[in-house]
């Protein structure tokens, strides 16, 4: 069969551009390891280049993001008019089943590694079910991603994931409307899939490329137990990485020291904000903002990068605190973060009950496509929309200047290199060529005006029945109405979608 496996992409920030950063899609690797050698496999990263349209496929998986699913539901329609058979998976066929389902041939809820060849033998008989379920997560079932189909689409193709989850439970975080897991594989596993990695991409990727390895979790230490006892493991294997973890672990010298000795050379943590109301109100309490200009001084001594992201919190911040980021910046010593976006509240996630539950809590006529983080679709508590979208716009303006730019160079890289880390200095000097506050024409940030994403499914008037399916399949997804109350749809979802073998097993 002809397979093809698509992570669909919209450009939040509506420049139409793909995404050639170094956060690639991993599932496509993982679902073509779990799919029998007979199977001819293709894996789309949206995010780096478009699905070849002329393409004629037997069945199609596809996993989207909240903002990307109205991309996704057209490209299903677009391949199942040639004859393919669809299959969505991710956070919303988990927690919105039903409403994903007219849609798609099938709808996957939970994990891949019980379901993809289910769904497989199924296709072939050409007799998919409506629904499956993943009966939960098996360490021993997660295989070695087949890498090499995508390692030239990837900076760090050596990448893989080791976890599966995050045990705390920041409540606008997308995980918490699976519920509370964090899934451990052993040690030893993965110590042989990056071995694997490394030997199959021999001749097709060398240099750092073939030593750096990317691990795609969450959250890499979220158990410091088996983090300690995986940083052990990577001694020996002569490799450079980074991860995502919490902030709690580059508090800890002892632990940054043996990461970097693992081989640790760049973090990212989710500082998301310098206000003790906003982190309050996030349940994020693992941050601790009297530590964090500590934090970064240590991890950059002991030759690790770090790079963090911003959240503005409509429902506490203000236009003056939006005004002193720049100012927090500098003091926490980090002066530029990956980002600056807006807390959002992702249907199915704890945040988005509670605000759904609030009167007036949301923006008149927000889309579903809006809730992608860069645009607001919260009514702010302290100021008008339009005072808190100007004073987010000035800031990262401020932000991203050539000046602060250069002074997080200026600080970081004599340390990283003192610490031997060229491999960090590199990755700094990379990103901070890159950073930019650029703003497509026409966007406003806001929810029910912002700009429509520009990419398009080159679909002719011969792939709809009527006007009727073309609206039905084309016109974007309402989250809220004129009044800004959230449709019935969204209101209801599943509580606990998943088998979870050991949430909340957060190790001291
Ligand atoms: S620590 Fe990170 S991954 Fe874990 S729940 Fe919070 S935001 Fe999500």
């Amino acid at each position: 069969m002809r397979v093809a496996i698509i992570s669909v992409f919209t450009d939040y920030h509506r420049r139409g551009e793909h995404h050639r950063g170094v956060l690639q899609p991993q599932i496509g690797p993982l679902i073509a390891a779990l799919l029998p050698d007979e199977a001819e496999v293709e894996i789309v990263n949206d995010t780096w280049t478009d699905p070849d349209w002329s393409k004629h496929y037997d069945l199609v998986f596809l996993s989207a993001m909240h903002s990307d699913f109205d991309r996704a539901r057209q490209i299903s329609h677009y391949y199942r008019r040639r004859g393919a058979l669809t299959v969505l998976g991710g956070i919303m066929a988990t927690t919105h089943t039903r409403l994903c389902q007219p849609y798609f041939d099938a709808v996957v809820t939970g994990d891949p590694e019980d379901t993809v060849p289910r769904i497989y033998a199924d296709a072939r008989r050409r007799s998919l079910q409506p629904v499956y379920r993943s009966a939960g997560y098996h360490g021993e079932r997660v295989p070695t991603p087949r890498v090499r189909p995508v390692a030239r689409q990837q900076l760090f193709p050596v990448a893989l994931e080791v976890t599966r989850g995050c045990p705390y439970t920041c409540d606008f975080c997308a995980l918490t409307a699976f519920g509370t897991r964090h899934e451990l594989r052993p040690v030893s596993r993965v110590v042989r899939d990056i071995r694997s990695i490394r030997s199959a991409l021999q001749g097709v990727v060398g240099g750092l490329r073939n030593r750096m390895v990317m691990f795609y979790d969450n959250n890499l230490a979220g158990n410091l137990r088996y983090f300690r006892e995986l940083c052990e493991a990577l001694k020996p294997l002569d490799i450079v990485w980074g991860a995502c973890l919490t902030f709690n672990v580059i508090t800890n010298r002892e632990l940054l020291k043996l990461m970097h000795d693992a081989g640790c050379r760049a973090v990212f943590v989710g500082l998301e904000t310098f206000n003790p109301d906003a982190l309050a109100d996030m349940h994020k309490p693992q941050n601790k903002l009297s530590q964090v200009r500590r934090a970064i001084d240590q991890a950059r001594e002991a030759g690790i990068l770090v790079t963090a992201g911003l959240i503005l919190n409509p429902a506490i911040d203000d236009v003056d605190y939006i005004r002193s980021l720049p100012d927090h910046l500098e003091r926490s010593g980090l002066h530029v973060p990956s980002f600056v976006c807006f807390e959002t509240p992702f249907p199915g996630t704890p945040f988005f009950d509670r605000m759904s539950a609030r009167p007036g809590a949301f923006l008149p006529n927000a889309l579903l496509r809006d809730f992608n983080a860069y645009t607001l679709v919260l009514r702010p508590v302290r100021s008008t929309p339009e005072a808190f979208i100007q004073a987010f716009q000035e800031t990262q303006a401020r932000i991203y200047s050539p000046r602060r730019r250069l002074a997080k160079l200026r600080d970081d890289l004599p340390r990283l290199m003192r610490a031997g880390s060229w491999v960090a200095a590199g990755l700094d000097v990379g990103d901070m060529w890159l950073a930019r506050f650029d703003p497509a024409p026409g966007r406003t940030f806001a929810a029910g005006s912002d700009l429509a994403p520009p990419e398009t499914v080159p679909f002719t008037d011969d792939d709809f029945g009527s006007d009727v399916e073309r609206q039905r399949i084309c016109e974007p997804m309402r989250v809220t109405n004129e009044s800004g109350e959230v449709l019935a749809a969204w209101q209801s979802h599943v509580a606990t979608p998943m088998n979870f073998t050991n949430a909340r097993e957060v190790a001291a």
